[in-house]
């Protein structure tokens, strides 16, 4: 379980990387009911995700719903961090974690 636990992990620090690279927060829009949200599609202009969150547990209308992340959940997620007053930017300042 520890092992698949890590892979899950790994497949969700690169969504969040592939979510910084199309934007970030910048790509949801918040839904029209709570912990719902949207998020443009990085392949088709016009498609939206659909994404819903308790926290909790995670759902996404795009083809990688059954996959452990997608970068739209990631996006979503970074989102909320964003709302909760944290700013999340990319990756290559390694050394503001150290302290
Ligand atoms: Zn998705």
């Amino acid at each position: 379980m520890a092992e698949a636990s890590a892979g899950a992990v790994e497949l969700q620090r690169r969504a969040i990387e592939r979510a910084l690279a199309r934007g970030g927060a910048a790509a949801v829009r918040e839904g029209r009911y709570a912990g719902t949200y949207r998020v443009l599609s990085g392949s088709r202009d016009d498609a939206w995700h659909d994404v819903a969150t308790d926290g909790v547990r995670w759902h996404c209308s795009c083809e990688s719903r059954h996959r452990p992340a997608c970068w739209h959940r990631a996006a979503v997620y970074l989102f909320r961090l964003e709302g909760a007053g944290l700013r999340v930017v990319g990756a290559g300042r390694r050394d503001a974690r150290a302290t």
